[in-house]
């Protein structure tokens, strides 16, 4: 089958060079390899296969992809990996120990490779039900590996086929199309981030970065809160899709205008520091969710949080420089968010990813609509320069499909 995969000898050589080159960045298709290669096999009898029918392109891959990201990463990798790890698609063989899921269903995969999926003894955080913190994800009947997408026994979503876990399938509700169930993944990822503080009603939450995780942590928040929402867009476009799903104000960034504005709509009096952007004192939001991940997004959402408030990191920013002096004078709090495993909600525990599908099927808004690009796997290079060229091409959700 035709794939796109990660090589480590590639990886480490791209690596090097942006160590040694200031401000490399490399074209991102130079990165990946777009390989033919054989399909992955059942690990064992607890396995299923699936057909992609679409596999998602994530920020988190952009990241990789433009070597802007941790080497801590790569203790939990195994190489070469087939990328992607937002995936729906139709169940082509299982495992005589699956009795939860049959040839054909429409599945949707929640990608980690914890310790049940690797079929050890459960870690500590396993043992607590925290899967997505799991210490052993180099063990087991697996390769290393966090995720479908960074492991080299499983496939990923940008191949034609994978293998999964049975653990980690849902079935797909009738009612919902592949599209709409493509945003599961990273739905599930704004859930977890908004359960770490919700919101009381009426609070002020500001949502960083109008990208598919914020414009998600919108929709999450206004289908489970009752709190007024703000939130910031880099693009236009991105501005009118945030106030589309109910996002109460947005504002477009503009050098530090966007914060003055929120500052200001919060109460805040607004200072001006020596060489720097503004500064809102005296109020703020009272959760501030960091949907980004990179210097700018972390200080302008430690700049709108209010004194003694919260901010929640979901974007997972590398090596930034950061002035974190306004965050010990506000007393603020970070909360950081990392993918999902179980949510407490109305006092039960809930899968976050049961969640998104529920939520996905329940909700008004059409998640398709945020499914924006669809490239075969050979238009790799458009589909990459796409997903990672959002202002000129408008993209939200870029994805590769499988016929
Ligand atoms: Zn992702
Ligand atoms: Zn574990």
């Amino acid at each position: 089958m035709k794939a796109l995969t990660l090589n480590l000898e590639k990886i480490v050589r791209f690596m090097q060079k942006a160590l040694s080159v200031p401000n490399f960045k490399p074209k991102l298709h130079n990165v990946v390899d777009f390989e033919d290669i054989t399909e992955p096999e059942l690990i064992n009898e607890n396995w299923v296969k699936i057909k992609v029918k679409f596999g998602g392109i994530c920020g988190s891959d952009l990241n990789i992809l433009s070597m802007n990201v941790s080497y801590t990463q790569s203790v939990f990798a195994s190489f070469p990996a087939v990328m992607g790890h937002e995936i729906v698609g139709i169940v082509v063989e299982t495992g005589n120990n699956v009795d939860n899921i049959s040839i054909n269903d429409r599945v949707v995969v929640e990608p980690l490779l914890p310790c049940e999926v690797r079929e050890i003894e459960p870690c500590s955080s396993c043992k607590e039900g925290n899967y997505h913190l799991c210490s052993k994800q180099d063990q087991g009947v697996l390769s290393p590996g966090q995720f479908i997408g960074g492991c080299k026994d499983t496939g990923g979503g940008w191949g034609e086929y994978i293998v999964v876990h049975k653990s980690r399938i849902f079935k797909i509700p009738e009612s919902v199309s592949f599209k709409e169930a493509l945003m599961t993944e990273p739905l599930a990822v704004a859930i977890h981030g908004i359960f770490k503080k919700l919101p009381n009603a009426m609070d002020n939450v500001v949502v960083i970065g109008s990208g598919t995780i914020g414009l998600l942590c919108i929709l999450a928040l206004k289908s489970l809160t009752d709190c007024r929402i703000i939130a910031s867009a880099k693009y236009a476009f991105q501005s009118d899709l945030a106030k589309q799903i109910g996002a109460d104000e947005v504002y477009q960034v503009k050098k530090d205008r966007h914060i003055k504005k929120i500052g200001k709509k919060l109460g805040c009096k607004i200072f001006s520091p020596i060489m720097d952007d503004a500064y809102p004192l005296g109020g703020g939001g009272d959760i501030v969710i960091d949907s980004v991940g990179n210097s700018s997004s972390i200080m302008n959402s430690i700049r709108l949080t209010k004194e003694q408030g919260t901010m929640i990191m979901i974007g997972v920013p590398a090596k930034e420089l950061i002035d974190w002096t306004p965050l010990v004078l506000k007393e603020c709090e970070i909360i950081s968010s990392h993918i999902y495993s179980f949510e407490k909600f109305n006092g039960e525990k809930h899968r976050t990813f049961q969640m998104a599908i529920d939520l996905i099927a329940s909700s008004n808004y059409n998640f398709a609509n945020l499914v924006t690009h669809e490239f075969y796997i050979t238009d790799y290079k458009k589909a990459l320069e796409t997903a990672s060229n959002k202002k000129e091409y408008q993209s939200i959700k870029t994805t590769f499909v499988f016929d």
